[in-house]
């Protein structure tokens, strides 16, 4: 049954870097969800097999041809402590080659027990992965790098969560699985050869340009940070909160990885957090852009021996690397937040214009998305605080900035979405799909999230954001 094209490779790095793990069998398992368009765009070949056959595969019950799967080893820093880790609910079934010789991970999670599962029961609740399938679709269809979801397969084995939950395998892809937490771990607990290997075969899967630079790991360590300057930024653009941005949450591909706890922002309000266990808001709207120069500098400290042998100056050479983020990230958010307002060419006093946007809209508590709606489509009545005499006074002078240049309205509309996940929305489809079998909220969502910056009057409802008293009491939790 060759339904991936596999050439795996990760399974030839030393041995101390993961375990040979068989997916668990599943109980009556069945296919809730699959991305057709994905396995279409990957040349995933699913024409020659039924269906009950595929839904075997995607459950792990069935290992595909050519599969050497596996559970990898990593570490991490899970809220500034430092953890060993590791798949502890996931099996990496290959590497898929595609027909434009991409080459991506096929992973499933929440497929049972690993050697690194610890004390936990190496299963997902159905609703978990149907929400991780909802987000990381959204955040692909906004244009930002993240893993996708290729399918959700329920089975009818329970996964206890204080009570009994229906449990599900995702089958989720990735252009690889290798966390800063993994470089955690080959620093940590592996020998400096396995360190050595870790690194050379990173750079020959993700930056061979790189291959032969003086010193490949200091270049690593600055491609790795402009790609997460990159990712949250855009994060932040679409009001995207990650909600557990541990180390070993981040991958050095630079692509979005783990929707738990995540949410998107309603009403703008910077230290919004959503995570019901990110009490002091470690991961904060606000606070991702420190988050992720914490996390990059704990990747930086696992490459120092393969920067110099002399320890002193291995950590000079990576400071100067790392001291560059604050400016690096400033200029790109800024730039960013300027092209939400459709400026191009920021000048001195646009700084003064923008600034008095951000303040009226936590002021008068506005959604974040919808502000940006209403300046690109003023017929649409979204926000009430817009008539409001100091937003008309801004929008004057913003008009007045911005001229009838077409490029204006271009640039806003490549930058600021319709449509985002709502809190409210993902909770009703998933209860709806989960509970009682009912597909239609789910589908709609993703109708409109298929298309995030076009707008659609068809799906008007889900430009709504939920009323305060929901957003305010709103959480969101890990792992479940
Ligand atoms: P996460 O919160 O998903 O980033 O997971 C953090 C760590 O806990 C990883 O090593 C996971 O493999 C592990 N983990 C999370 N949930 C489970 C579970 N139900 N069973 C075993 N390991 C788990
Ligand atoms: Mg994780």
């Amino acid at each position: 049954m060759k339904i991936f094209s596999f050439n795996n490779t990760y399974s030839s790095l030393p041995t101390e870097l993961f375990h040979n793990t068989i997916p668990e069998q599943k109980e009556n398992p069945q296919m809730v969800l699959f991305n057709n368009s994905l396995a279409a765009e990957l040349n995933i070949n699913t024409e020659s097999i039924n269906k009950n056959m595929l839904t075997n595969i995607l459950c792990g019950n069935t290992l595909p041809e050519q599969s050497t799967p596996i559970a990898q080893a990593y570490s991490g820093h899970q809220f500034g402590q430092y953890t060993v880790l590791g798949d502890g609910r996931a099996i990496l079934l290959g590497e898929h080659i595609t027909q434009k010789n991409k080459r991506v991970d096929i992973q499933l999670k929440g497929s049972g027990i690993t050697p690194y599962s610890r004390r936990g029961d190496g299963k997902a609740t159905l609703s978990s992965m149907i929400r991780e399938y909802i987000y990381s679709e959204a955040i692909h269809f906004l244009n930002i790098p993240t893993t996708r979801s290729l399918s959700v397969v329920s089975a009818s084995t329970p996964a206890y969560r204080e009570q009994p939950h229906k449990s599900a395998v995702l089958c989720r892809i990735a252009d690889s699985h290798i966390r800063v937490g993994t470089f955690q771990y080959a620093r940590n607990f592996c020998t400096h050869e396995t360190l050595q290997a870790l690194l050379n075969y990173t750079i020959k899967r993700h930056f061979p340009e790189i291959i032969n630079h003086e010193i490949a790991a200091l270049s690593l360590l600055k491609l790795v940070m402009d790609k997460q300057i990159d990712l949250i930024v855009n994060w932040m653009r679409v009001g995207f909160i990650h909600g557990v941005m541990n180390t070993d949450n981040m991958l050095v591909s630079g692509e979005t990885i783990d929707y738990g706890p995540c949410a998107f922002m309603n009403t703008y309000n910077p230290s919004t957090v959503f995570s019901s266990i990110d009490e002091y808001g470690r991961y904060a709207y606000e606070n991702q852009p420190g988050i992720a120069i914490w996390n990059i500098t704990r990747f930086a400290e696992s490459l120092l021996p393969l920067i110099n042998s002399n320890n002193n100056i291995a950590i000079e050479k990576a400071k100067e690397i790392l001291n560059s983020y604050e400016s690096i990230f400033k200029n790109k958010f800024l730039t960013m937040m300027f092209h939400k307002i459709g400026i191009t060419s920021p000048e001195k006093e646009d700084n003064q214009l923008l600034g008095k946007l951000t303040s009226l809209i936590e002021k008068h508590k506005a959604d974040f998305t919808n502000t940006f709606v209403q300046l690109m489509y003023p017929e649409i009545e979204l926000n009430e605080c817009f008539k409001q005499q100091e937003f008309k006074v801004w929008i004057t002078n913003w008009k007045k900035r911005v001229g009838d240049n077409p490029c204006v309205l271009k640039t806003m509309k490549l930058n600021n979405p319709v449509f985002i996940a709502r809190t409210h929305l993902v909770e009703n489809a998933i209860t709806e799909l989960s509970q009682n079998n009912n597909n239609e909220p789910f589908n709609t969502l993703m109708s409109a999230l298929e298309k995030p910056y076009t707008l659609n009057m068809n799906y008007h409802n889900i430009m709504n954001p939920p009323n305060e008293a929901f957003d305010n009491s709103y959480k969101t939790y890990c792992g479940t």
